[in-house]
């Protein structure tokens, strides 16, 4: 898929609305073209801080269950809340409105400006008025609109909307806002650093201030009982969803807004306003002074419809903190020019994008690849992968079906329902039947994928594109290779189960292979399960009813084993998390507490507790000096493996051993399972997968170190980027036994 526009010459007004395919694609291309450097730095400085920020915050996850709890029981009670928010306002002495659609707030406040002859209104922390195109209407109507907010007034200026939702013009490096005031201003003025560019915008907005006849700001929360409004710098605007009970709620959010943002323990302003105000307003210098007035308008636009969606529900628990958009590494290298939409952006953007609009507005939401990073940063614990799956299978539904897509799906294994969605989707979502198809004949098969024109038939029909390495199918499958070993070795006895996953099965067996010798080492002998789909490469493509019909198979298969006490070894991490986190979604409340009582764990992982309870020493047991490939190593973890908290055991257990490891510190390596075989996001995927690519040669100055990851997705990732082979961390680990059995 490709645009002959040039990316310097697409303008991010003309892709904001990414209905369009096309302007996702040309969205993409720009923002690597001429944002990504600045989008990166100030991103991944805000992630950094978070992680600092929050590590310091001994109840943080005490916080987060109190947000979530805070939120849950507004968002259920809104209708009376707001009963109560509009008598406490006018209690007050001010005036409340409650607007039903986009529309009518714009003419509500239209009208009232009008009506009092205000020429030039201030307006700060505007995402709202972005969403309602409150600009638009005010100078429609005459009246001069100033943003107040430094990034908005740089946005106002450049014609371009938010690209995030804390920091709108994250996305400009100081350079290019030197040029964008030069150009715009015409001035001849030095702008060349940071103070000099504040203080020339600090001039224009106070001019702008003494002059103004209104000002128009929004809120971060607003208290029902009292009508108070908190304002934290940078952030928000006045929507529904923010009302919360009372201003004693307002601490809670005052001690994880900031950090789960910038990563700052508190922002420079943190208003607490009771309006209206009683002092007299301020007269310029030729105005005559004016009763102050105070007029809350409520917006709902669509939040109603959300508050009914047993889905997009969840996102109007929502703080707007931004810790989702930072810890992403796809938005990390993009932003929200590409991977947002024309108001809101990052993963939590696409449902905001849908609720408030039109669901194909949030088609930028398939640059979520499910990685789940942003589940463990999220304050409130929203689950945005699992919102933006069910987008992308409301947006499959909503396509017309073709024989060909319901063919290809029943050919493959879609779920009846699933069997409407695009080629390219059916076909990554049913690797297993594809694989099972391939591996019975593997070299046949991997010499038919590595022909020219076998590549350019499959970049045609279902997208994968033909720069992606693609990797052999293993010339044995694992159950092969357990079966052949276990019939030397004799049946497993310990209460372990490995899940065969499709994956390791198809694709890498002897890594399978690997794990289970690795933990027999330690004398823990494990039997292989038959080999299932677990859902993940179907809810991936927003297949959901693929993905659940596959669960229910996996869950059927191991609830036996979990009933016997086994634990139940994971070597894929992806699939380890789908057990972990994502079955609660797949799976039916009763069969979910009887699956979720399971213990699933990452090879390694149990390693490492056979290990400590045993007190097994593991430098005598994988001493890393006899390693054939050396004692540098790079390891970088899995995303996914991360998020379920099953990484750092790996770290230690290398250390442990004897190995000098380096870790990488990225969030995704950018391959996310099918993510960086589509034809439309390869530039992505490796824009991204370049930070990794970057931080290992940093760790190579001084010499080559072995390559290890733990996810297929990571060894692909790294196999394209650094031209080498990557091992798993238990086939590091085995290279040190002299005896392999
Ligand atoms: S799941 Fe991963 S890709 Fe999706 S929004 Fe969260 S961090 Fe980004
Ligand atoms: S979804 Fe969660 S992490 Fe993202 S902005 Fe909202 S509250 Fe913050």
């Amino acid at each position: 898929m490709s645009s002959a526009a040039n990316p310097a010459e697409i303008t991010p007004r003309q892709v904001a609305n990414k209905s369009d395919k096309q302007a996702l694609v040309d969205a993409i291309r720009m923002t690597l073209a001429i944002q990504s450097a600045a989008v990166r730095h100030n991103t991944q400085t805000f992630n950094r801080n978070r992680y600092a920020a929050t590590a310091r915050l001994a109840d943080y996850d005490e916080l987060k269950d109190r947000a979530r709890e805070i939120k849950k029981n507004a968002i259920a009670n809104l209708p009376q809340l707001l009963r109560q928010l509009e008598s406490s306002v006018r209690a007050n002495g001010g005036h409340f409105y409650l607007a039903k659609t986009a529309a009518d707030a714009d003419q509500y406040i239209r009208d009232l400006l009008l009506k009092h002859e205000v020429r030039l209104v201030v307006k700060g922390k505007s995402i709202t008025s972005e969403e309602i195109r409150l600009n638009h209407t005010l100078e429609a109507a005459g009246i001069i609109v100033a943003e107040t907010d430094l990034a908005e007034f740089i946005l106002q200026v450049a014609d371009e909307q938010p690209s995030h939702i804390v920091a709108p013009a994250l996305h400009y490096s100081r350079e290019r806002i030197t040029a964008l005031f030069k150009r715009k201003f015409s001035t001849d003025l030095p702008l060349d650093t940071g103070e000099e560019l504040t203080k020339f915008a600090r001039e224009k907005l106070r001019e702008q201030f003494i002059a103004a006849d209104a000002g128009i700001s929004g809120a971060n929360l607003i208290a029902a009982d009292s009508g108070s409004i908190m304002l934290v710098e940078s952030e928000g605007n006045i929507r529904i969803e923010k009302v919360v009970p009372s201003r004693t709620d307002f601490g809670t959010f005052i001690e994880l807004l900031p950090r789960s943002g910038t990563g700052q323990p508190l922002t420079s302003y943190v208003s607490i306003l009771h309006p209206p105000l009683k002092a007299p307003p301020f007269v310029a210098p030729g105005k005559t002074a004016k009763p102050r007035e105070f007029h809350m308008v409520l917006i709902d636009n669509g939040r109603s419809g959300m508050r009914e969606d047993p889905v997009l529900r969840e996102a109007l628990r929502c703080i707007r903190c931004s810790a989702c958009l930072n810890s992403c590494a796809n938005f990390e290298t993009v932003g929200g020019h590409a991977f947002g939409g024309e108001t809101y952006s990052g993963g939590i953007g696409g449902s905001w994008e849908a609720g408030t609009g039109k669901l194909f507005n949030a088609r930028f939401s398939e640059l979520c690849t499910g990685c789940s990073r942003c589940v463990t940063q999220c304050p409130v614990r929203i689950d945005i992968p699992w919102l933006n799956e069910n987008l992308r299978q409301r947006m499959n539904s909503a396509q017309p079906s073709s024989a060909a897509r319901s063919a290809f799906g029943r050919m493959t294994g879609s779920a009846a329902e699933d069997r409407v969605a695009p080629l390219q989707k059916q076909f990554f979502a049913n690797y297993q039947s594809l694989a099972e198809r391939a591996s019975r004949f593997p070299s046949l098969a991997n010499a038919v994928n590595s022909l020219p024109f076998v590549r350019g038939l499959m970049e045609d029909a279902v997208g994968l594109d033909r720069r992606r390495k693609l990797p052999p199918f293993a010339p044995k499958t694992w159950q092969q290779l357990y079966r052949e070993e276990r019939n030397d070795i004799g049946a497993a006895k310990d209460n372990v189960l490995m899940f065969a996953d499709v994956f390791t099965n198809y694709g890498s067996s002897e890594r399978g292979m690997a794990a289970l010798r690795m933990l027999r080492q330690i004398g823990v002998n494990v039997e292989l399960s038959p080999t299932l789909s677990d859902g993940r490469a179907a809810i991936s493509q927003g297949m959901i009813a693929t993905a659940r019909e596959q669960a229910i198979a996996a869950a059927k298969m191991l609830l036996p084993h979990i009933d016997a006490g086994k634990t139940i070894c994971v070597v894929e991490p992806s699939v380890l998390a789908m057990f972990r986190m994502d079955y609660v979604h797949l799976l039916d409340d009763a069969a979910w507490t009887q699956f979720s009582r399971g213990k699933f764990v990452e090879p390694i992982e149990l390693l490492h507790s056979v290990a400590k309870q045993n007190q097994i020493d593991l430098s005598q047991r994988f001493p890393a000096s006899r390693s054939p490939h050396g004692t540098r190593v790079f390891y970088h973890s899995h995303c996914q493996q991360r998020s379920c908290d099953a990484a750092w055991q790996t770290v230690e257990v290398l250390r442990a051993c004897g190995f000098d490891v380096v870790t990488s510190s990225v969030e995704c390596c950018g391959m996310a399972g099918s993510f960086g075989y589509k034809r439309e996001y390869y530039e992505l995927s490796m824009a991204v997968g370049e930070d990794l690519f970057a931080q290992v040669r940093a760790a190579e100055q001084d010499g080559r170190r072995t390559l290890v990851a733990s996810g297929t997705s990571c060894h692909e990732q790294l196999w394209a980027g650094m031209d080498r082979e990557v091992m798993h961390p238990a086939e590091l680990l085995l290279s040190t036994c002299r005896k392999i059995s």
